[in-house]
């Protein structure tokens, strides 16, 4: 059994989770709530200044536990991968300015070439902004995706292919973020996750719910306890590797963007105690 969480000191929530606040209202409303993790998506940094971010995150005590996302590396057209390169560098950049010790990774995918050269391509991408990644103290996190999004979102699509990548890579700023959304159904996740966690390389946690029916792929997730994910038990293989960080939710949902997003932190909390 699981221990239940009983207070809000590894909550950390996504910005994306309340998609229609910029940074500022995140940082007050989220820290008005108790909450003080923040996985911060690029988005909300756009026209921002980073040194102003930073010092908002330092006012409000807020721990920045990631930021979201660097990756898609993969393309059958050159031109197209270099970029891809040039926006991860600028990633780490901002990630190493709002003090974010963690760079998750989407990987990408390429549905004009084989899955098997997109994870090759996601391979020699990571490789190619390791250095600065290290130079910058910020850690790359492979995120593998359900296998709903292989055509175009990631040809990493089990924990197992992220494993193997990390492992060949074999490098302590290369890991893993496990998603209970994406991987949920993968009858090796036990024993995948604890290779992940053996060999160092389990560097996030992300929750929300899946939902029975999903009415749509991307923005139909649900909050923990709506849905058929046994949150709980996956949380304990994780902690059982010797993980102790964040549990982060990302939460993308049409539905609940919709309502007070106040009233949707509270509901947060909720099933953050209940049903995480
Ligand atoms: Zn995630």
């Amino acid at each position: 059994m699981t221990a239940k969480l009983t207070d809000y000191s590894n909550l950390c929530v996504h910005t994306m989770t309340t998609k229609h606040w910029n940074l500022k209202k995140c940082v007050e409303n989220y820290s008005a709530a108790g909450i003080y993790g923040i996985s911060i998506w690029r988005n909300v940094l756009e026209g921002q200044k980073l040194k102003e971010a930073k010092s908002m995150l330092n006012d409000h005590n807020m721990t920045v536990v990631s930021t979201v996302r660097g990756g898609f590396f993969p393309s059958v057209e050159k031109k197209k991968r270099e970029v891809a390169i040039d926006d991860n560098l600028i990633a780490i950049e901002q990630s190493a300015a709002v003090n974010s010790p963690l760079l998750v990774l989407v990987c990408g995918a390429d549905e004009r070439q084989p899955l098997s050269t997109s994870r090759e391509q996601i391979k020699e991408g990571i490789l190619k902004i390791l250095p600065e990644a290290k130079a910058a103290g910020v850690k790359l996190a492979i995120e593998p995706l359900h296998p709903m999004y292989a055509g175009d979102r990631s040809a990493i699509n089990t924990i197992a292919q992220a494993n193997d990548v990390a492992e060949e890579i074999n490098s302590d700023f290369v890991g893993v973020a496990i998603d209970v959304y994406h991987l949920w159904w993968d009858d090796k996740l036990e024993p995948e996750i604890k290779r992940c966690g053996k060999n160092g390389n389990l560097l996030a946690f992300h929750v929300c719910d899946w939902n029975v029916p999903t009415t749509d792929f991307l923005n139909d997730r649900g909050l923990m306890g709506d849905g058929c994910i046994n949150v709980p038990q996956i949380r304990g293989w994780v902690e059982e590797t010797g993980f102790s960080g964040y549990n982060e939710v990302e939460i993308f949902s049409d539905k609940y963007w919709a309502i007070d997003q106040n009233q949707y932190l509270e509901k947060i909390k909720k099933a953050y105690l209940n049903h995480t």
